[in-house]
């Protein structure tokens, strides 16, 4: 069992107000938005699902370390 690093660039976004995260493999699809969907493809005025308070632009990218498998 080879725990190998993945230097894939994988980035999760943080709501700075409440915590919430985005994670673009999981998608959220009760925005709409299909596990898969990048970032990119969120639109800029997208609020934070959570808070409502917090916008897309708000969000803080930080490195995915360790995701719970599903
Ligand atoms: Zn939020």
């Amino acid at each position: 069992m080879s725990d190998t690093m993945s230097a894939s660039a994988s980035y999760q976004y943080r709501c700075p107000g409440c915590g919430y995260i985005y994670v673009p493999q999981r998608g959220e699809p009760h925005e709409g938005f299909a596990p898969g969907t990048p970032w990119s493809a969120i639109p800029d005025d997208w609020a934070c699902p959570d808070c409502v308070v917090r916008e897309k632009v708000d969000f803080v990218a930080e490195p995915v370390s360790s995701i719970a498998n599903t």
